[in-house]
């Protein structure tokens, strides 16, 4: 993403350290079973004597993962993890295929729609073929709801993107398998997309590839004239999170997570610092679609982690995961 240069000569930059918000905090919720105790509670399952019933008591637990009706910001910080444990991921690269693979191999588990968006882009590093992962949970209504985040990092010496580009990619992971845990009215689209980062310098021409060429496609489908609302996230993993109130968002959607979080009790997280930030979300808005942008662009002291080798793991929690999963459940839930 991209600050506006009043942005970037304003608020952000020279603002304090949010008080409060340090690393460390108890987490508010956490995984009742995660995968190593489940396989080792099966083998030891097996052992005992009335093995074969509570044999299939755990095979239904170990069916339960699958989907879930509570966001796990655990999960989604180890959807992170293996998201980054790929590299580095520019669009275009072996790593960013792998991960693809990954990703749509647990969508498969979900058993939801899966469609590839494929085009060519043409960067000023030449031809590079790109492509939108688009997951559609089906409703009734007619209309959609969709929530979207980049999976591609930028193109850096030693950048692995932990918070920018990894904690999208683990945050809609996580998200998908809530959805699929419910029914719902409007049809969901949970999408990752391809080449949010610019190759050189951000422009209009160099950036966000991947939602222009979805917005586009989905202007001349018809999908974007049933989309209701269209969130999207970027770097939401931060431990200190402090989500900006990004002004080319859409005025309702802005009220409405804003709610949201006070009404959970995260007011502190989703703050007043306003201006204007460029990302995935503008193609869509600009295509005519109510669109947000849910971003913590104020990372690491002066924002030296934004960028730079510093974006690593160390630097996320749980937690912020949790805050933005919860506050995004609770905003899909009003808007269905
Ligand atoms: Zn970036």
């Amino acid at each position: 993403m991209h600050c506006a240069k009043a942005w970037l000569a304003g608020t952000w930059r020279g603002r304090p350290q949010c008080e409060g918000r340090k690393a460390g905090g108890p987490l508010q919720h956490r995984l009742s079973r995660d995968p190593g105790q489940r396989s080792g509670g099966r083998r030891r399952i097996a052992d005992r004597v009335y093995g074969t019933v509570r044999w299939i008591i755990g095979a239904a637990i170990l069916a339960v993962p699958l989907v879930s009706a509570d966001f796990s910001g655990e999960r989604a910080l180890e959807y992170t993890r293996h998201a980054v444990s790929f590299g580095p991921r520019p669009a275009g690269s072996a790593a960013l295929r792998n991960l693809r693979a990954y990703i749509e191999s647990q969508l498969r588990l979900l058993h939801c729609q899966v469609t590839e968006d494929t085009f060519t882009a043409r960067t000023p590093d030449g031809s590079v073929e790109m492509r939108n992962i688009v997951a559609r949970f089906p409703g009734r209504s007619g209309q959609a709801l969709v929530i979207s985040g980049h999976y591609d990092t930028k193109k850096l010496t030693r950048f692995v993107g932990a918070n920018d580009g990894g904690s999208s990619t683990g945050f809609l992971l996580e998200l998908a398998r809530v959805v699929a845990a419910r029914k719902w009215n409007d049809d969901v689209y949970i999408v990752w997309l391809d080449g949010e980062e610019a190759f050189h310098e951000w422009s209009d021409t160099d950036s966000t590839y991947g939602s222009r060429h979805l917005a586009q496609r989905w202007s001349h489908d018809g999908t974007l004239a049933r989309v209701r609302a269209l969130i999207n996230v970027d770097m939401i993993g931060d431990r200190d999170l402090d989500i900006e109130y990004e002004t080319n968002s859409t005025p309702d959607l802005l009220n409405l997570v804003w709610k949201c979080a006070g009404d959970l009790g995260y007011g502190k997280y989703f703050t007043n610092a306003r201006g204007p930030i460029e990302d995935d979300h503008l193609p869509f808005l600009r295509a005519g679609a109510q669109a947000l942008d849910i971003i913590d662009l104020d990372y690491g002291p002066s924002n030296s982690w934004w960028h730079t080798p510093s974006d690593t793991m160390d630097k996320l929690n749980a937690h912020s995961f949790q805050v933005v999963g919860n506050v995004v459940m609770e905003a899909l839930s009003r808007l269905d």
